[in-house]
């Protein structure tokens, strides 16, 4: 003790440890399809679909791909075969694709004009592409499920699926019928029972 008190400390570590973390695991999968999810934020990103493959204690299906352009320099195709680990042993992410093992009907994704989900026309910020309608139905699930998330008011019980229940169910229209839910009857009626 009096040997790690002499040795101090960085502004971020202590100088007398060290942590030694085990190389992420790996798995190879296949890539069934490319689609386009829209987030919260409007950002229209590409999601790689897998052939369910176990990673780490768990079975990872989908991987974000981030931009269209990392999509397009990396030249992942659905029936490639890739590599994938999970980032910090959580994210799942393409680490590599197997190019030498390509067939000929691989098939390359560009990027889509319009929003999956709302049909609206879609403009490129940088890297990204976003949908700026403002009723556009995946921003406002992603917009809730942030709201309810621990970074945000932390609300028990109500994650993703619940989130698209009560915007499927016509519970949710906006951010404010959140706030109003405990107060309607029709919600204990239809959604409690599963939250
Ligand atoms: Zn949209």
């Amino acid at each position: 003790m009096a040997l790690q008190q002499q040795l101090g400390r960085t502004s971020r570590t202590p100088r007398w440890a060290l942590a030694y973390k085990f190389a992420p695991r790996l798995a190879t999968t296949r890539v069934l399809a490319i689609g386009a999810q829209v987030g919260r934020t409007g950002a229209v990103t590409p999601v790689a679909q897998f052939e369910p493959t176990e990673l780490a204690g768990v079975t990872v299906r989908n991987a974000s791909l981030h931009n269209w352009g990392l999509l397009a320099e990396r030249d992942v195709r659905v029936g490639d075969e890739v590599e994938i680990q999970r980032a910090g042993d959580v994210i799942p992410e393409v680490v590599r694709v197997f190019t030498d093992r390509r067939t000929a009907d691989s098939l390359a994704t560009s990027p889509p004009t319009h929003c999956p989900s709302c049909g609206g026309e879609l403009h490129l910020d940088g890297k990204f592409l976003y949908c700026s309608a403002l009723d556009c139905r995946d921003q406002l699930v992603g917009r809730i499920v942030h709201l309810a998330g621990r970074r945000a008011f932390d609300i028990e019980g109500l994650g993703p699926k619940q989130v698209e229940q009560l915007v499927a169910a016509g519970l949710v229209t906006s951010i404010e019928d959140v706030f109003a839910l405990g107060d309607r009857g029709e919600f204990s009626d239809r959604v409690s029972g599963k939250l």
